[in-house]
């Protein structure tokens, strides 16, 4: 039996800040996760930019393919390409401990990792504004202090230019990172014409970065060697792992136990203790925690497997967000017969917020990235053109080569749930899950993406098409026991506690009831801010 005053499972970017309020409050924190790490390809990858270790290093292949040529999607590349050989640890196992049903292709993206998901994130940090946490029980006024708390922990870069007012302000405020050539020149065209695209709702400014631009907490500057994909070079990109090691190194009563997957809690609420069944993954033996509070941070699928096997509710559906994604591969036309510029970190350039019907209630967003490190022989095989032609074509063009990803708002629908299924006995039970959208949701998303369309061409980019990867591939997962002022059982009240019990709760998506368009994290750890603070409060 291993004791704390609070349990926080999951070193994912919520677990972590979570842990940090509470930690910080003086209190005796044990963080209980899996924790698949890394061991294999980080030390073989040389302190090089991409072109240089393109051009010189003989064992290249190692990195880019890697050593079991997991870096070759045989099939189409649907969701995660940006999971290179030395990311792939990032889902290593979730099909053994945590399985998935999706019938329908949702692709839920599961992490058993140090750092969940967000040690390959892509660090698009863009706060939400009041109108988009309409359903929320807080508004922007109550998340502010913790979104600059989060910010003073994780370094967001950023400008205070025509974002601000569809982002609204962060404390403190990293410098932006440098422009690549393509981002500079739709920028550039963009001014040109800022009052009529502002006009029709179109605010393009720098990407808002959980990066380091400038030394900060023992990280950074940013090498800009365009190897984001592939190294955390200067722990410049945020990695909830940083979090971890400074938790250790400054909070004497704060312990990270990997290697425990958790399955089920019981709450003794006459004495005020809950325990935590964890299995020992090295040997199968069974470990119990104690604490006076469990915060669960599991990831949206992590944390329902936890909540229904605990409370009973197999085969109970639950709600299920994700954000609707499409990118746009195009030519940057600006930027042709000109030179470009090397220097560069792999993360999107640009930010574009549309606000489709001038409420800020339904704002769409899209990041715009250059596409060179994640290699082109992967576009190559997307080609209509024969291998050998599509590859002479494309080194002629990659300079130009651009990409707008862009994500639509979700909220819940009849079609959009998951349940955990009956299992045999000593068997593991699957997450069986569903997201269809209404025609009337596919209709406006399908209206929004035609004008985003419209917005690239007039900033000089060629459209070569749309790619939908289908639902799930935003890996942004929410809303399965919203928070609500008021409501049953499987919600949770405002600060987190899952109204089933008294001394659980939800620091993660799983409390979200709506998800904005604007990527879902920089919200995630602000929320499990107040949440480990909310905790904090409670207890002496
Ligand atoms: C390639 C990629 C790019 C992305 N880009 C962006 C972006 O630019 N901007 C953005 O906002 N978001 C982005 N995201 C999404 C973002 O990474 C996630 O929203 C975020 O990391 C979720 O954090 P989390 O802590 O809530 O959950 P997770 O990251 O899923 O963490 C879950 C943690 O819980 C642990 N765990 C789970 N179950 C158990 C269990 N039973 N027992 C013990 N431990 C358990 C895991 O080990 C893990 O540490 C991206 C994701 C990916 C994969």
């Amino acid at each position: 039996m291993i004791e704390a005053d609070v349990i926080v499972v999951g070193s994912g970017a919520s677990g972590v800040q979570a842990a940090w309020a509470l930690a910080e409050a003086g209190h005796a924190v044990a963080l209980v996760d899996v924790g698949e790490r890394d061991r294999h390809y980080a030390p073989l990858i040389p302190p090089l930019d991409f072109l240089t270790l393109r051009r010189t290093d003989p064992d290249q292949h190692r990195i880019f393919l890697g050593d079991d040529f997991e870096g070759v999607p045989f099939g189409p590349v649907r969701v995660g390409a940006q999971l290179t050989p030395p990311r792939q640890y990032l889902t290593r196992r979730a099909d053994e401990l945590a399985p998935v049903l999706a019938d329908d292709g949702f692709a839920a993206m599961r992490s058993l990792a140090l750092g969940g998901l967000a040690a390959g994130w892509g660090a698009a940090s863009l706060p939400w504004l009041d109108e988009e946490l309409a359903d929320f029980p807080f508004g922007r006024a109550d998340l502010q202090p913790h979104y600059d708390r989060v910010a003073a922990r994780v370094g967001i870069c950023g400008a205070s230019d025509d974002l601000l007012a569809v982002l609204g302000p962060l404390d403190p405020l990293l410098p932006p990172a440098p422009l690549d050539s393509n981002a500079a020149a739709v920028l550039r065209r963009y001014g040109r014409r800022r009052a009529s695209f502002r006009r029709r709702g179109l605010h393009v400014g720098r990407a808002r970065l959980a990066l380091a631009t400038r030394p900060f907490r023992g990280r950074g500057p940013c090498p800009l060697d365009d190897m984001d994909f592939w190294a955390d070079g200067a722990r410049a990109v945020y990695r909830p792992r940083f979090t971890v090691e400074e938790l250790e190194e400054r909070f004497p009563r704060f312990r990270y136990l990997p290697g425990l997957f958790a399955e089920t809690f019981r709450e003794n609420t006459a004495e005020q203790y809950v325990e935590l069944d964890c299995r020992a993954l090295h040997d199968g033996s069974r470990a119990c925690l104690r604490g006076r509070r469990l915060v669960l941070a599991g990831g949206v699928f992590g944390t329902a497997r936890v909540v229904l096997q605990s409370l009973g509710a197999v085969g109970r559906p639950r709600p299920l967000l994700s954000n609707a994604y499409t990118y746009f591969p195009a030519l940057d036309l600006n930027l042709v017969g000109k030179p470009v510029r090397d220097r560069r970190h792999s993360l999107s350039q640009l930010c574009m917020a549309y606000d489709p019907d001038g409420t800020r209630r339904h704002m769409v967003s899209a990041q715009l990235y250059s596409y060179r490190s994640l290699l082109l022989f992967k576009l190559v095989k997307e080609s209509m053109l024969s291998h050998a032609d599509s590859i002479r074509v494309l080194r002629q063009l990659s300079d130009l080569l651009v990409i707008l990803g862009v994500h639509h708002e979700d909220r819940p629908e009849p079609g959009k749930w998951l349940a955990l299924r009956p299992a045999a006995e000593g068997a593991v039970p699957a997450l069986e899950v569903h997201h269809q959208s209404s025609p009337r949701t596919l209709a406006r998303q399908a209206r929004d993406e035609r004008r985003m369309r419209r917005f690239l061409l007039e900033l000089g980019c060629l459209p070569l098409g749309a790619v939908r990867p289908g639902a799930g591939s935003s890996i942004h997962y929410a809303g399965t026991f919203p928070m609500r002022t008021r409501g049953g059982p499987l919600t949770c009240t405002p600060d987190g506690r899952l109204r089933a019990t008294r001394l659980v709760h939800l620091a993660d998506g799983s409390g979200f009831p709506t998800l904005p368009a604007k990527g879902l994290t920089l919200t995630l750890m602000a929320n499990a801010d107040r949440v480990g603070r909310a905790v904090a409060e409670q207890l002496p």
